[in-house]
């Protein structure tokens, strides 16, 4: 593409970050962004994620080549409504980045197709519980997958466009139909964070007559539950979005608790253990397994001891090595040294780390 000029419409986590993957290969577009309130819209143009911003929607759209809409779900379908009333480039591509794509497909293929606008959906399957562009990370996408959704709305040329505008995210672009989208997000996304908040929602009302719970609550618990601090807002407007997808979803498991129940009343030691078995293998063989999954990090995990500085040992060991994460998972018991756990953002930091901290401690090192 020749110099383009791309309109960012909600510069929070998703928009910002796509702002900088934009810069990252296409230096030279000019980049406008609206956001609604003042914070977000100050950050990104003083960090340079922007060129210009503003708080009045229907302001630069018609100056765009292409429209990013990256704002909650109900909002994008709002302004794919108003962007049908407002003159636009003939060429210009519009596209969303919301987390559900069927409500949002049909709506540009209601109001942008008449139009003649060109639609395609977006869904950038990387995230955090973080949110605003002082959230902003360039290398937010690398390695996950980016789905594109055609509707009725899509031309031909819309998803090279896209791809060549984005590839900078250094994301793996996919395309899959809306509705396919919506059912497999409701499995692995969805449901999980229904499931999540449940679980939360349980051990909170049992702490206050078993206390201990809190305390007692450890790596599993924590593993389990930890999508459950998402941004209650966003995950209201998922269900509502979604609402048939996740309910057969809630309905499904439902029969699986009450199977896996019924083998406990009937003491069916046999039936328990296969169904322990089946979720491992299952699990051993997903590609969350293979480091090459949605969730773009890299773990190790090192055994340490009980004793002073033993972190800071290894973190002066990985001086220069880019760390995203580091936990400490205690397993409650004295005789069993903490696990730490570092995550880093790509295979060759996770490579180094492992050499050096394999070469330099008796401590021992794994990489699942
Ligand atoms: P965010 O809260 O960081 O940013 C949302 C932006 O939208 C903010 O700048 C906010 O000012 C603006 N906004 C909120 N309500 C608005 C309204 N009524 N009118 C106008 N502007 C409004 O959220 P985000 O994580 O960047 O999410 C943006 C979109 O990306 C959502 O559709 C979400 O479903 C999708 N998404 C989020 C994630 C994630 O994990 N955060 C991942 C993939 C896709």
């Amino acid at each position: 593409m020749s110099q383009k000029t791309v309109y960012i419409v909600g510069l929070g986590l998703i928009g910002s970050s796509l702002a900088l993957g934009i810069r990252r290969d296409h230096p030279d577009y000019r980049i406008l962004g609206y956001n609604r309130s003042r914070k977000s819209r100050d950050i990104a143009l003083e960090k340079g994620f922007v060129d210009e911003a503003t708080d009045r929607f229907a302001l630069f759209a018609s100056q765009a080549d292409v429209i990013i809409l990256a704002v909650p779900i109900e909002q994008t379908i709002d302004f794919i409504k108003e962007l049908a009333q407002i003159p636009l480039k003939s060429t210009v591509l519009v596209t969303d980045a919301g987390s559900t794509k069927l409500a949002i497909c049909q709506a540009a293929d209601a109001y942008l197709k008449p139009a003649g606008i060109n639609f395609i959906g977006g869904h950038p399957m990387a995230g955090s519980h973080k949110s605003g562009a002082i959230a902003a990370d360039v290398n937010l996408f690398e390695n996950a997958y980016y789905i594109f959704t055609k509707t009725a709305a899509t031309k031909m040329d819309a998803l090279p466009r896209l791809t060549d505008l984005l590839s900078g995210l250094h994301a793996r672009f996919i395309e899959i139909d809306p509705q396919e989208h919506d059912r497999v997000t409701s499995q692995v996304s969805h449901f999980p964070h229904v499931l999540a908040s449940s679980l939360m929602n349980q051990a909170g009302d049992y702490a206050f007559e078993h206390p201990f719970t809190n305390n007692f609550a450890a790596g599993g618990f924590r593993d389990m539950t930890r999508i459950a601090e998402s941004e209650p807002g966003m995950w209201t407007s998922i269900l509502m979005t979604n609402p048939d997808a996740v309910l057969e979803r809630i309905s499904e498991f439902q029969s699986r608790l009450n199977e896996i129940a019924d083998a406990i009343r009937l003491r069916n030691s046999e039936h328990i253990w296969n169904f322990f078995d089946k979720g491992r293998q299952t699990r051993k063989e997903m590609e969350i397994h293979k480091r090459a999954g949605v969730d773009s990090f890299y773990d190790i995990y090192i055994n340490v001891p009980d004793q002073e500085d033993v972190i800071l040992e290894i973190l002066e060991l990985l001086r220069g090595i880019s760390v995203v994460n580091i936990r400490i998972n205690e397993e409650n018991r004295e005789d069993i040294a903490g696990i730490l756990q570092i995550t880093f953002k790509t295979r060759e930091d996770l490579d180094r780390a492992f050499q050096v901290i394999r070469d330099h401690t008796p401590y021992q090192v794994t990489i699942t």
